[in-house]
């Protein structure tokens, strides 16, 4: 059987480095906010480029916290995209501000710049692309739109550890910008955590604040914060990862050409882009029979996921408030994807044979 993943075996290779990281945490007897943390930061803000990192709890809530220090009225928008995984606009919601959601280009699965300006309004306050699937948002036009209107940027870098645009990494483009080490992710903790990077030092203190309580110095509290902080243990096991996330990163490329080679051209395959370094944290193709292919798979040993299978606006918990619109592109989308096996613990092999079981589907 070929498992969709098993974090097991991609995370078996670090095993040896986790348990001495266990060991010298363990042995500190100091376990939030301590010098794994501290490491960390300044670790991940070198890799993705920027000047500040700060650890929190999840990618959820580097999100929330991210929106939260621009002191945003209430009640005002933030465009996002509609096919985007649902925390994206939780993190919009929970802070007070209206989602407005716009529809993703068919080939790239990102927010379409050219459907930004008309979703803009005099209540708009910020954008927040999603770099979905391990493939960057065109952040050109997206920053210039939003130079040009005042608008704040948060980019959702949750899926996309290193991807770059035009020789740029995710996470440096934005004024504040939020990454997911949720264990399935490119570079995943053993548990949840998560992490904010901004070259802004104002935001960057204000983050640290409201991640801990709202407080600077202990017990005397600024604003009303959170518990939102990244553990000592996670980050030292996200440090030892990180040493190893380009290797990540380019070995999963290996396997997404492998499978862009080898698929029949009438599975639709991700769209491939000069100046752009995609990470595949989700390899999917399109097809308009996605269940019976899906079902075809399981009956051939394979495991396939759906990312995902109902789109926001039709999510019960936002039906309410977004369900009154169509997407269409977002629903086709929906309705036609199916993401196959890709990750550090999978062979080439593995990959051929998911590859050449996909080209027998009739
Ligand atoms: C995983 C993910 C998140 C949320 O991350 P958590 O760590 O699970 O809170 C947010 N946005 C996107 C696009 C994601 O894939």
């Amino acid at each position: 059987m070929i498992e969709y993943e098993n974090l097991y075996k991609t995370n078996k290779s670090f095993l040896a480095d986790y348990k001495k990281a266990f060991a010298d945490v363990a042995k500190k007897g100091f376990y939030i906010l301590g010098k794994a943390v501290d490491e960390f930061e300044n670790e991940f803000a070198d890799y993705c480029g920027v000047k500040n990192c700060i650890g929190v709890a999840s990618g959820l809530d580097a999100l929330i916290i991210s929106l939260k220090i621009f002191r945003i009225k209430p009640g005002s928008e933030v465009i996002v995209p509609s096919n985007t995984y649902i925390a994206s606009i939780l993190s919009i919601i929970h802070c007070g501000l209206v989602p407005v959601l716009v529809e993703p280009d068919i080939k790239t699965y990102n927010i379409d710049p050219d459907k930004i300006e008309n979703a803009i309004t005099s209540k708009t306050a910020a954008i927040m692309p999603v770099h979905l699937y391990g493939k960057m948002c065109d952040m050109d036009p997206i920053i210039e739109i939003a130079k040009r209107h005042k608008l704040k940027v948060i980019e959702d870098c949750a899926q996309a550890h290193g991807a770059q645009y035009k020789k740029k990494k995710a996470g440096t483009f934005g004024h504040c910008n939020a990454f997911s080490f949720y264990p399935t992710k490119n570079l995943g903790a053993l548990g949840d955590a998560g992490a904010i990077v901004t070259n802004d030092p104002e935001l960057a203190g204000q983050a640290k604040i409201y991640r801990n309580y709202g407080s600077k110095i202990k017990y005397y509290n600024e604003v009303v914060g959170y518990n939102s902080r990244l553990d000592e243990l996670q980050a030292a096991f996200l440090s030892v990862k990180l040493k190893k996330l380009d290797e990540i990163n380019n070995y999963k490329r290996k396997l997404a050409a492998i499978y862009l080679k080898k698929i029949r051209e009438d599975f639709t395959k991700p769209f491939v882009q000069d100046d752009y370094y995609d990470i595949y944290h989700i390899f999917n193709i399109r097809h308009p029979q996605r269940d019976k292919l899906k079902k075809y798979l399981i009956d051939q040993g394979i495991r396939t996921e759906i990312h995902y299978p109902v789109p926001p606006h039709k999510q019960k918990a936002l039906r309410d408030l977004l369900g009154d619109k169509s997407y269409p592109v977002s629903e086709a989308i929906h309705a036609s994807t199916l993401s196959l096996p890709i990750s550090y613990g999978h062979t080439q092999k593995d990959i051929y044979e998911v590859a050449e079981k996909i080209n027998g589907f009739k």
